[in-house]
This record gives structure tokens, C-alpha cells and sequence, in this order.
């Protein structure tokens, strides 16, 4: 199997069958975003303590990447400190710019997505649940200063 239709099959996994797709109850921090461009809609809301992401789900809709980069999210950052969760978020970034070569061992799943830089249109769907996830994990850094 060539590494594209490899890439696209695990793509297709998340999107048809999402990791931690749901709500939560009660979370500490959560954040909503959408991609007006695709039409794509993000929801994270994780659980957070002692500085650690104790749990993370989201919800959404929008196209196969979108929503794929969201379960594939999930899945990666669970059980991650709150530094090294922002840390990967950086690092996908940076592969999603062509910047980084990605790791298979740091990214898992997530490496299927290299396939969308080909497409720059298709990079903000790509990215989109990580923006998310910036932002919720910055108001969880500010909430606790106060
Ligand atoms: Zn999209």
C-alpha cells in the first residue's frame, strides 16, 4: 500500500469511528472554533489538574480533516502535561508549515495528516482543532494566575 492511501485510510479511521467524540461535564477549560472557510467546528473541553490534561474530548463537524486532526488530537495530548500538550501543538504546527519533520514515535496517527500540506487549503481544517486547543490551554494558564 502506498504511504498516501496508508495516510488517507487512517484519516478516514478517525473520521468515521472518533476517538473521545462527547462531552464533558464539568470540564476546567474548554474553547470553541470553527473554519468559515470549509465550514468545519471544533469543540475541546478537557478536564485539567496538577498541570496535567486528565481527560479531553470534543465535539464538532466539518470535513474528514477537520474532524480526524480533532480524534487524532485527543488521543495524542491525553494523560500530557499541560507544557508538553502545547509543546506538540507547536511541533504539528511546524509540520503543517513543511517546518518540522515529523516524528512517528511524538506523533502517532497524527503523521497521516503530512499528507495535507500538499494542499494549503486544506491545512486550516488540518490545524483548526489544534488552534482550539492553544487557546484553551492559555485561558486555563491565565484562570490560574488569578
Ligand atoms: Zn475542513
Amino acid at each position: 500500500m502506498a504511504l498516501d492511501e496508508l495516510y488517507k485510510e487512517v484519516i478516514l479511521d478517525h473520521y468515521k469511528t472518533p476517538r473521545n467524540k462527547r462531552g464533558l461535564p464539568g470540564a476546567e477549560v474548554s474553547c470553541k472554533k470553527n473554519n468559515p472557510l470549509c465550514g468545519d467546528e471544533i469543540t475541546i473541553r478537557a478536564h485539567l489538574s496538577d498541570g496535567r490534561v486528565q481527560e479531553i474530548a470534543f465535539e464538532g463537524q466539518g470535513c474528514s480533516i477537520s474532524q480526524a486532526s480533532a480524534s487524532m488530537l485527543t488521543e495524542a495530548v491525553d494523560g500530557k502535561s499541560v507544557t508538553e500538550a502545547a509543546a506538540l501543538a507547536e511541533k504539528f504546527r511546524g509540520m503543517m508549515e513543511g517546518k518540522v519533520e515529523p516524528e512517528e514515535d511524538v506523533f502517532g496517527d497524527l503523521v497521516a495528516l503530512r499528507g495535507v500540506v500538499k494542499y494549503p487549503v486544506r491545512i486550516k481544517c488540518a490545524v483548526l482543532a489544534w488552534d482550539v486547543l492553544q487557546e484553551a490551554l492559555a485561558g486555563a494558564t491565565t484562570s490560574a494566575r488569578h
